[in-house]
């Protein structure tokens, strides 16, 4: 019942209105036209809930992929596990996005892009993020220091206020929870 999300624009609502986890899975995948499977299950859900449609889906993965490999092998590996998550392969369940905690507690290992930034960063490594992603010095030790205490929802709240300048205190609990709250404000 959402309305249908453009692929085209997801450059810029990346930019606008993806909190960090699913920031740093867009980036690496335009980058590297790949992502593994955990960056695929957790980015590939929240592209479902904020309005992208399995069709678009497809389109939008095969573009990326096939930049670094055949079409037939994207069809033959990749296409299934897209249609899957949309329910129409295996056991047709509808798949739900994936919440904060669910992505927090995922296995994680060095190389990987999935999972909570404010978790698995070290603190160099979150704080050039955060610059990248235009936060002040100031708000870079802010988050930074949240994120150290182990506070990773409170740390995403206030990249979130850092992002939305004036906008009140939200608690995050979920991504697809923060792109709504975003678009609310920016839309
Ligand atoms: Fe993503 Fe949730 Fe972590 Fe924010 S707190 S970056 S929405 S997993």
């Amino acid at each position: 019942n959402k309305d249908k999300i453009d692929i085209r624009q997801l450059d810029t609502l990346a930019e606008m209105s993806y909190p960090l986890c699913m920031r740093q899975l867009h980036q690496r995948l335009r980058s590297a036209h790949h992502l593994k499977h955990f960056g695929r299950q957790q980015y590939g859900l929240f592209l479902k809930g904020i309005g992208v449609s399995l069709e678009d889906a497809l389109l939008f993965w095969r573009s990326e992929f096939t930049k670094g490999m055949d079409p037939d092998k994207f069809e033959r590996s990749y296409a299934y596990n897209v249609r899957h998550m949309y329910g129409r392969e295996g056991k047709r369940a509808n798949y739900a996005p994936q919440n904060c905690m669910k992505i927090i507690s995922a296995p994680f290992a060095p190389g990987q892009f999935h999972g909570c930034p404010f978790k698995t960063l070290d603190p160099p490594g979150l704080t050039k993020a955060l610059q990248g992603n235009g936060l002040s010095v100031l708000a870079q030790h802010e988050v930074v220091d949240l994120a150290k205490k182990g506070h990773f929802q409170l740390a995403c709240s206030a990249f979130f206020s850092h992002t939305h300048k004036g906008s009140e205190q939200i608690l995050i609990g979920h991504p697809n929870q923060y792109f709504d709250e975003s678009q609310r404000i920016f839309t």
